[in-house]
């Protein structure tokens, strides 16, 4: 384990294709207006934006759409990007219960095209081992490389904590963060392809039983574990999901007093009564949850 694995993981889940495999229904789209610096309705209050800029500041360009703002070298890299943006920030704010008023706080995106810039930059921020982006702040700085299309739910994954962090500004948990990370992406990305007739529904791996991380452990983790990262998401997702779909009114309760930073053992109960009296009594059903159906799609553990 350790970072021979972490590549080998990163490898396996940065599913590309070839540029000429592009969806068809994205050439079809029209470019991203491009807007002058100057005239963007809101600026990024985040130093490290700044020190984006200021990598070649000749070649970026800026747009925006509903709910972000781009900057970027060519539209038809960020084009593609502002189009899954703004589909998942339908799907999180319907998830969540949760909009904002118009010309409410917008979330910036950097998209950078040459890695020897990309790793230039890399230096100022904390790379997310999955998904190879730097979420900091409430801004999100990925590399596309244009000449690849991305297919898995990498870019979905770190645009839903951007929205995560507009909505709980003061962060929550990082199991609760990745694990909804992963939850939401997946559902977007399964209805996405959906929406273009493939097949498709949420996968989410099970986990064999003997290697779950047990849950106060894994509560209190406040970044993903280097020598555990696979389990560490697949079970952060698992459990996500186990509390959503037992009671979705007392999950987002439940998101929202981690939010205010209360202790999860002493609000569990409270707002899960009749379900889960304890902690033991949560951790026993979830063990028995988390490792069953192996390699089924979540639609189908539910039933
Ligand atoms: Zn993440």
């Amino acid at each position: 384990m350790g970072s021979v694995f972490v590549c080998a993981f990163l490898i396996l889940t940065m599913s590309i294709l070839p540029a000429t495999a592009q969806d068809q229904s994205l050439t079809g789209l029209n470019a991203l207006p491009e807007v002058e610096f100057a005239q963007l309705s809101q600026r990024d209050p985040n130093p490290l934006g700044e020190k984006a800029l200021a990598i070649h500041p000749e070649q970026w360009k800026h747009a925006e759409t509903d709910h972000f703002i781009y900057h970027f070298v060519h539209s038809y890299v960020a084009t593609p990007v502002s189009v899954e943006a703004e589909f998942h920030y339908r799907v999180i704010a319907k998830e969540l219960d949760r909009e904002q008023p118009p010309g409410d706080t917008k979330s910036h995106i950097y998209i950078f095209e040459r890695p020897e810039e990309w790793q230039q930059f890399q230096v100022f921020g904390q790379l997310e081992p999955w998904t190879g982006g730097i979420h900091s702040a409430g801004s999100l700085f990925i590399v596309r490389n244009p000449a690849y299309k991305f297919t898995d739910n990498s870019l979905g994954h770190e645009i839903v904590h951007l929205v995560l962090h507009r909505f709980y500004t003061d962060s929550i948990p990082c199991w609760l963060d990745e694990g909804l990370a992963q939850y939401i992406s997946k559902l977007a990305h399964a209805s996405y392809q959906r929406a273009r007739r493939y097949i498709a529904k949420p996968h989410s791996e099970a986990i064999a039983e003997q290697n779950l991380i047990p849950l106060n452990a894994l509560l209190a983790m406040t970044h993903p574990p280097s020598d555990n990262v696979e389990t560490f998401y697949d079970e952060s997702e698992r459990l996500v999901h186990f509390l959503a779909s037992t009671d979705k009114p007392s999950f987002l309760a439940l998101l929202d007093a981690l939010a205010r930073h209360q202790p999860f053992e002493v609000v569990l109960p409270r707002l899960y009564a009749g379900k889960f009296a304890s902690m033991h009594a949560l951790e026993e059903r979830f063990r028995e949850y988390a490792s069953k159906d192996f390699g089924t799609s979540l639609q189908q553990a539910d039933n």
